[in-house]
């Protein structure tokens, strides 16, 4: 229970790597504010907090959306009186298409989600974690850190490069109030994240270079799980990554390192 006393806030809570993460905070005993936009999948994620004996505030927003971000922050404090770990996960892949096809309201809504999302995220929070310091974790990608390869994926590659941008940025301006600022940047992850993407002209925006079959080393080509995402999330929330900011760190079996 290394998280005993201690809430969270947890981003796109209600599937994939923010339903693992949420569980797997409230499991080493964090009361965790779950937020997202679809309440029935939130409620899904509150229950089963409950039901291993944790506890959840269920707070609906779209991330992008200042005004219930802001009303999702002050539930949270009013709920629980605090704030320590911020896991701003919530995100999409957007659409998926040849440059010279991507329309501008395609190219802004995957800027709006996941890049505003993740600046909403930590304005509206921040303020709380300077109160007694804390950690926040940015669920970024190996898409526009170490690999350029997803075919069309200029728009999210963007986003997911400027978010270890901002962690970087954050671990030095927000460092004299003891918050730490990491990233995760997960490789292929078996979630339903599918199924908010969008690709067009793939034949023209495909690498043409043929990579081995099975590309995750340690896995022998297999996805990895949410919960393998979710257990460094918890070391990077928790004391034990300490002295442990600004860092990204690679949760993809080793499958960047092949591109
Ligand atoms: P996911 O299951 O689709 O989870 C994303 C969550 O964010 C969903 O619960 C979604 O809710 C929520 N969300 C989307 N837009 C939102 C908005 N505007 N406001 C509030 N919530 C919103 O996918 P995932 O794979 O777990 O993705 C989580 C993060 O991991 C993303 O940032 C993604 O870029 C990153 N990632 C994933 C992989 C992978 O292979 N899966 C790899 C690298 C990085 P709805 O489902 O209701 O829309």
């Amino acid at each position: 229970m290394e998280l005993r006393s201690k809430v969270a806030l947890v981003t796109g809570a209600g599937s994939g790597i923010g339903r693992a993460s949420a569980l797997t905070l409230a499991e080493a005993g964090a009361v965790v504010g779950v937020l997202g936009h679809t309440r029935s999948e939130l409620e899904k994620t509150a229950a089963e907090i409950e039901a291993i004996g944790g506890t959840a505030v269920l707070l609906e927003a779209d991330v992008a959306d200042e005004a219930s971000m802001r009303s999702s922050i002050s539930t949270l404090i009013e709920t629980s009186g605090r704030l320590d770990i911020v896991i701003a996960n919530a995100g999409i892949n957007g659409v998926w298409a040849p440059i010279d096809d991507l329309k501008p309201e395609e190219w802004d809504q995957t800027i709006r989600v996941n890049l505003r999302g993740t600046y909403l995220t930590l304005n509206v929070s921040v303020p709380y974690l300077k109160r007694h310091g804390g950690s926040v974790v940015v669920v970024s990608s190996i898409n526009g850190n170490r690999t350029f390869s997803t075919p069309g994926a200029t728009a999210y590659a963007a986003t997911k490069a400027a978010q270890v941008a901002i962690v970087q940025q954050l671990a030095l301006e927000l460092g004299r109030h003891r918050i730490r600022v990491n990233a995760v940047c997960p490789g292929a992850i078996e979630t339903d994240i599918n199924d908010n993407t969008k690709v067009r002209g793939k034949d023209e925006t495909a690498v043409p270079v043929e990579y081995p079959a099975g590309d995750i080393p340690i896995t022998g080509g297999k996805s990895g799980e949410s919960e393998d995402v979710a257990s460094v999330i918890l070391f990077l929330a928790s004391d034990q990554s300490r002295h442990v900011t600004g860092t990204p760190v690679y949760v993809d079996g080793g499958q960047g390192l092949l591109r």
